[in-house]
């Protein structure tokens, strides 16, 4: 199974072989067959398309590690970055993997990369939180991560975006260095540095839109250790 990173915004940040696999495959599953429609007819791409998404992926496994089993060429995709990051793969890949199957992820699109990199924090060492916990669980990862020394990601929706920035001042502190990074390869991308509580005050002002990753620093054992100056 070839499993097949799709732009996050940019359409031109489609790989060479992602097109080239996408038209070799007997069946690509996608999380929306719409979204991916628009894709695929983009790169002039005409074949079978299934649906593979949150709702249907327990029941759809086995059915298609039969289809790889058999021989069929599968990609797996999702609306955007790479299909199991914060998005449906990760079962059908555990499934393949234990059945024996090969698995091939193609290096691709995805948002938490170029948001560590664009953010001028340390990128040596980090971790991905992905979505946080809406309610339950939500207090107790922040305050675990209160002392977590590399840099930490999340993926947030704008409309908790000032709620998360309120947390972050609560439990990591009002001087920890962040980065929200909006609308990544698209025309209005958007990287604002600060500390925590600078974001804080210019979202609760400036209520954000679009797509967004928060790369927070992590904790530093020298106290004092700050980064360039903040753009706010
Ligand atoms: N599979 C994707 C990946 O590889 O990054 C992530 C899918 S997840 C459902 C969607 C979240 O990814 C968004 O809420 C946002 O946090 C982040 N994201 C996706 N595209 C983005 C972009 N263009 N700019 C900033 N964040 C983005």
């Amino acid at each position: 199974m070839w499993v097949v990173p799709t732009p996050i915004g940019n359409l031109e940040d489609m790989t060479y072989r992602a097109v080239r696999i996408l038209g070799e495959a007997d069946l690509i599953l996608a999380e929306d067959t719409r979204t991916s429609s628009r894709l695929l007819e983009h790169y002039q791409i005409r074949n079978k398309m299934a649906s593979h998404h949150k709702f249907n992926e327990h029941r759809a496994v086995e059915r298609v590690a039969d289809r790889i089993e058999a021989g069929e060429q599968v990609a797996l995709i999702s609306d955007a970055g790479t299909p199991g990051i914060s998005d449906p793969g990760f079962l059908l890949v555990r499934t393949c993997v234990e059945k024996g199957l090969d698995v091939e992820c193609l290096p691709g699109p995805t948002a938490l990369i170029p948001a560590l990199v664009n953010s001028g924090l340390p990128a040596d060492r980090f971790v991905f939180e992905g979505f946080l916990p809406v309610k339950k669980g939500r207090q107790k990862r922040l305050s675990e991560l209160a002392e977590e020394a590399r840099s930490i990601i999340f993926y947030e929706s704008p409309h908790r975006l000032v709620k998360l920035l309120g947390e972050l001042v609560t439990f990591l502190g009002a001087d920890r260095n962040c980065c929200v990074c909006r609308e990544l390869s698209k025309l209005h991308e958007e990287n604002l540095r600060g500390t925590a509580e600078q974001l804080l005050a210019h979202f609760g002002e400036n209520p954000p839109r679009g797509e967004i990753v928060v790369v927070v620093q992590g904790t530093s054992k020298k106290k004092g250790e700050q980064l360039p100056p903040s753009e706010i």
